[in-house]
């Protein structure tokens, strides 16, 4: 599968470059809209596209789950055609290594109405900071297991309250290390891969800490219900590297 990986990305000159809050993606593919194991959703929005390793990445885990028994994912935002910041939502997704899967799952084909507004799913009751009874079950530990153990994954944004499901099921498997507790995601995880091979200007993030996270790190999280970090500029427009202002 590396191999095809990078076959293919050096024949599209594909390239993530910058960091993935501040960059931009060149040569990248589209997702096919429904595939084995997965549909698309929000397509309107035109945030389908990725680098062909992200690309890979999604459609062999749909495989996956789909041979685990497991319903259709919804796949929500990857990146733009070009990649760079979005207008609304989220700050990364610009270097078309990032996407947004759902917890919730599809088992028959997601109508137009739907597929433009798909209702959400929360798992969380936001006001407890609690799991709605049921809803973070098995299937939502096959997907996120199947989900965190790629090696191209750097890391998987998530709820800390889901991640302390995790950690009461799994906190021995290696993959556990890789969620990073995040605010908001009620709905969905989001998965972020290391830069690729053939990409010398992505920047890459800070490798996850030591140990499986389960422990004092979750709890600082869980103690209040937490809010974004006071990070400097964190709502200003980026200043992308020079190669992503070419038109
Ligand atoms: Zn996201």
């Amino acid at each position: 599968m590396m191999l095809t990986n990078l076959l293919l990305a050096t024949l599209l000159n594909a390239e993530a470059i910058g960091g993935y809050a501040a960059g931009c993606l060149q040569n990248g593919v589209a997702l096919p809209l429904t595939g084995p194991g997965y549909q698309v959703i929000r397509t309107k929005r035109l945030r389908y596209y990725g680098h062909p390793t992200l690309i890979s990445y999604l459609q062999t885990l749909a495989n996956q789950t789909r041979m685990a028994g497991l319903p259709d994912l919804y796949i929500a935002d990857l990146a733009m055609a070009r990649g760079g910041p979005f207008t609304t939502g989220h700050r990364s997704h610009q270097t078309g290594l990032d996407a947004d899967i759902w917890f919730r799952m599809a088992n028959r084909p997601i109508g137009k109405g739907e597929q433009d507004s798909p209702a959400e799913w929360p798992l969380i009751n936001e006001r407890r900071y609690q799991v709605h009874p049921g809803r973070f079950g098995p299937q939502q530990l096959t997907l996120l297991r199947l989900a965190a153990s790629k090696p191209e994954v750097a890391r998987i944004f998530i709820n800390p309250v889901l991640k302390a499901q995790v950690c009461k099921q799994a906190s021995t498997e290696p993959w556990v290390a890789k969620l990073r507790p995040w605010v908001g995601h009620f709905s969905h995880f989001h998965v972020r891969l290391h830069c690729p091979i053939g990409s010398p200007q992505c920047e890459p993030q800070a490798e996850i800490p030591a140990g499986n996270g389960c422990g004092e790190e979750l709890d600082a999280w869980l103690k209040d219900k937490p809010q974004l970090p006071n990070v400097s500029g964190i709502n200003k427009v980026p200043t992308l590297p020079a190669r992503c202002q070419q038109p």
